[in-house]
């Protein structure tokens, strides 16, 4: 038994940047800490409606602001130790906690006392003289009550916990199947003969995965998160590259399928039940789209162009095989070939130039040193929550603290597929907190001594997550809930515009060297690769697109309307916004889309991805007028859109920063959809 005043979660961390003390923390800690959180948030809850005076701003909001400490510390370790490093017994305890906490938010949410304070204070809002943040977090907490449920009379509020409580558990049992699916449909194969066509270091990366799954002397070649595996590209065996896809497109449906079922049966009727049409309708009255026919109409826009672009890829494609169509498992590989051909670019021939170290600390710091003055230094002397996941303490241009960086680049079979940006430490003023985020990516990891070379997507994924992470550092708010705290359309956006750094001239000279020679890309190359870049964009819209129109299309559906067999849904689905492509399958299919069905975070969201496109390509052609400098630009940029957070309207932000609404046309310009 652990001694509870041992438990390391009970006060804050007294490590530099209150880091977690991992050493600290065993898994036994966990549950109690989940515990003492939870009852103390409600004690702390209960001290605030109990106050006799009025409810006013500082003594509701400001003291709701400042609970729950406790319960954000654990959290926070726990849910990023599942996903980057976990162990049967955290899973097991996810399953348990998750819908706990979600019970915990309903009785927090639905505490009559606590919503008669807020609405009090809310009705009060003109009189009261509070700036723009603290309006803003008067009106945000308002609504999540609202939309919790609150107005509900008591038997709707009855089934709304029941709805909860059963979709919290349902997300967990779906991650769960997934990270079991995943790798019961990972390849074993005997000889390396038959992964012709990989590079030497993906093989040898095959069968150090083969060892650490108790395979030794043989190759395995685990899942990546999404459908179509990297290394259909290479593979030479069609028949191998026939069996990957098939295991990927098949992995998670059987167990999968149909919790998605009643995952999307039981948010339409949550949404019925607060007054929405759908949860589609229920979640986008909350994001910057507003409407779903806005959603659809932007969707509509793209679909018809996007697939006329990926047919007239599938044509070249095809022309160069000789064949009158190109199967789903051979488009990668040859598109390959056409890019080498055409372009004379060998993606196996790119990665020794780009080499983990080099990207890290001569691409990616570099070009927020360029752009916002800001420097990394390795903090040797803190640990993090796996061996392989390294410190960074990040500092202003003079030298002040700006918070933690942590980056655990590689893959390993604790870890979930995918790549992510979260936190530590959220980054508040009222409660003294600076950040300490996080980057997980999914990178195979080198044999001991070899450097890790990286392909471009790797590259473009971490320029993305750390782009997150600089909304999370550059975080500069007042309160803890407004810690980027944006739409989860909007969320995309600061990330996708820190992938324009990696192909900036000045910053793809000084990362992209010859991991042996230190010979830089030729100039030659880099236009190419630009070029090639192009060619594929119509393949990777379509199967973007038909993952967003999946999610959307499940969460449209209204209540009573239910969906009976995912597969078959899922084909209808396809089919009716005209993309069931023969030869490109969603980038995610129902039993392995855990953006909406693990959690739920993408749930009828998914579209925010492209939606946030927008804003990206709109803010990339302002950074590249010409004469515009590169340092102040980043400033602006930092400071009306990364820093506010939560504490500002985002398209308000966005108005201010650009001058006047977003427009699309860069979006259909950079995507090759243009008229
Ligand atoms: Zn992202």
């Amino acid at each position: 038994m652990t001694n509870p005043t041992a438990n390391p979660f009970l006060q804050p961390s007294a490590l530099p940047f209150e880091l977690p003390p991992f050493a600290e923390i065993e898994e036994a800690h966990y549950l109690p800490a989940f515990e003492a959180g939870m009852a103390g948030q409600l004690a702390e809850i209960a001290a605030i409606t109990a106050n006799p005076e009025a409810a006013t701003f500082e003594n509701t909001l400001v003291a709701l602001e400042r609970t729950g400490q406790l319960l954000r510390r654990v959290s926070l370790v726990f849910f990023n130790k599942v996903s980057s490093d976990s162990t049967p017994a955290l899973r097991e305890l996810d399953t348990e906690i998750t819908p706990r906490l979600a019970a915990h938010t309903d009785a927090i949410q639905l505490d009559p006392a606590l919503f008669a304070r807020i609405d009090a204070v809310h009705a009060r809002r003109a009189e009261l003289d509070l700036d723009q943040a603290d309006l803003r977090l008067l009106d945000r907490w308002h609504s999540r009550f609202v939309r919790g449920g609150a107005r509900l009379d008591d038997a709707g509020q009855a089934r709304l916990r029941e709805l909860n409580a059963e979709l919290a558990s349902l997300g967990t049992t779906f991650e769960t199947n997934l990270f079991a699916a995943t790798r019961a449909a990972a390849l074993v194969l005997d000889t390396a003969e038959e992964l012709d066509g990989l590079p030497d270091g993906a093989i040898a990366a095959a069968a150090e995965n083969a060892k650490a799954l108790g395979h030794d002397g043989r190759y395995v070649l685990s899942l990546k998160s999404f459908s179509n595996q990297t290394e259909l590209a290479s593979l030479t065996d069609a028949g191998l590259r026939a069996r990957l896809l098939e295991a990927s497109l098949g992995r998670g449906l059987t167990e999968n399928g149909p919790l998605a079922v009643r995952m999307a049966e039981l948010r339409a009727e949550r949404a019925r039940l607060l007054g929405f049409p759908s949860h589609a309708a229920y979640e986008v009255a909350d994001q910057t789209a507003g409407t779903t026919d806005a959603v659809e109409s932007m969707l509509g826009r793209l679909v018809a162009p996007a697939v006329a672009n990926a047919d007239r890829e599938g044509a070249a494609l095809a022309a160069s095989a000789g064949v009158p169509s190109v199967a789903a498992a051979d488009w990668q590989y040859l598109s390959e070939r056409v890019r080498k051909e055409r372009y004379e670019i060998d993606g196996a021939q790119m990665r020794p130039y780009l080499e983990l170290e080099s990207v890290l600390h001569r691409g990616v710091f570099h070009a927020a040193g360029l752009v916002y003055g800001i420097t990394f230094h390795e903090r040797q002397d803190l640990v993090a929550h796996h061996p392989d996941a390294r410190v960074f303490e990040v500092r202003e241009a003079d030298g002040r603290p700006l918070g933690l960086y942590i980056g655990d680049y590689y893959a390993r079979e604790s870890k979930r597929g995918g790549a992510w940006m979260t936190e530590y430490v959220q980054q508040s003023h009222l409660l003294g907190q600076l950040p300490v985020v996080t980057n997980d990516l999914n990178i195979a990891k080198p044999p001991a001594g070899e450097p890790a070379l990286l392909s471009w997507d790797e590259v473009r994924t971490l320029f993305h997550e750390f782009g997150h992470a600089l909304h999370g550092l550059f975080s500069d708010v007042r309160y803890p809930s407004q810690y980027m705290e944006v739409p989860r359309d909007f969320i995309e956006y600061p990330s996708q515009v820190n992938e324009m750094w990696q192909e900036w001239p000045e910053v793809l000279e000084n990362y992209a060297r010859h991991v042996e020679t230190g010979e830089p890309m030729s100039p030659e190359l880099v236009a190419r690769v630009r070029e090639a870049q192009n060619f594929g964009e119509g393949f990777r819209t379509v199967e973007q697109l038909a993952a967003t129109l999946l999610d959307w299309a499940w969460h449209t559906t209204p209540e009573g309307e239910g969906a009976g067999d995912a597969a078959a849904f899922e084909t209808a689905a396809l089919e009716r916004y005209g993309l069931a492509h023969p030869s490109i399958p969603p980038r995610y299919r129902t039993g392995y889309f855990a953006h909406v069905f693990a959690g739920g975070y993408y749930a009828a969201g998914y579209y925010g991805y492209i939606w946030s496109e927008v804003l990206d390509a709109d803010t990339v052609e302002w950074f590249k007028q010409p004469g515009r400098p590169v340092r102040e630009s980043g400033e602006i940029f930092r400071r009306t859109l990364l820093s506010p957070g939560g504490s500002v309207d985002p398209l308000t932000a966005f108005a201010a920063f650009r001058g006047r609404a977003p427009e699309i046309q860069p979006l259909l310009k950079r995507r090759g959809l243009e008229d």
